[in-house]
Order: C-alpha cells, then structure tokens, then sequence
C-alpha cells in the first residue's frame, strides 16, 4: 500500500471530504461515513504507516497520544457509557483499512472487526 492509493492519506490530505473530530500535526479523527453505532469515529495517523506491523519504535509518542486521546473524543461526541476501540491491522483486516487505524464506537453496535 502506497500514499497514492491510500484512501486516509487523500483524506489527511483533503482529497476526500470528511467530518472532522480532531486535528493537529500527527493526527487526524473524522466520523464514520457509514456508522455502526451513535459515536462512531475512526483516528488515524498523519504519516502513511502500512499496518500496526509495521510500527517502530519512533511512533510509540503518536501511537501511544492516539490513545490517550480517543477517550476525551469520545465524551465529546457524547460517548457516555462505554465505548471500544478496534485496530485493524494486515492480512484479511485490512482489506478495510490500510493504514493505522483506530475506530471508536459506542454501544452494542457491529464493528467491522
Ligand atoms: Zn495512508
């Protein structure tokens, strides 16, 4: 997977519209064009990294900020009794999502996990 046919790379870049939760220098979050559940937002990190496999040491600060945060998203999209988190990652995960990718959703709807 490269930037180019990378769909959260034209969305960081503009290319493709999204709803955004958050922004700043090393993520972005936008909301789920088809949500599965009333709070249902996905994160993803400015810079193309193929799959959480191919993580190193040098992105455990925005790995480790991406989750930090999704909490305080989430209560401010009004998540207020649970939420989970779902990474995808290679192989027949990321046949929906390339990138590394952190899907917040609340309630007992179906993630795509
Ligand atoms: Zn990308």
């Amino acid at each position: 997977m490269s930037t180019d046919n990378c769909i959260f790379c034209k969305i960081v870049l503009g290319e493709i519209p999204c709803r955004k939760v958050y922004e700043d220098d090393e993520l972005l979050a936008f909301h789920d064009i088809h949500p599965v559940a009333p709070v249902h937002f996905l994160v993803v990190t400015k810079e193309h990294i193929d799959s959480m496999a191919h993580l190193d040491t040098r992105h455990a600060g925005v790995m480790g900020r991406m989750m930090v945060m999704v909490h305080g998203l989430a209560a401010q999209q009004g998540s207020t009794d649970g939420f989970r988190i779902v990474c995808n990652t290679g192989g027949w995960a990321a046949r929906m999502f390339f990138t590394c990718t952190c899907m917040c959703s609340e309630g007992p709807g179906r993630c795509r996990a």
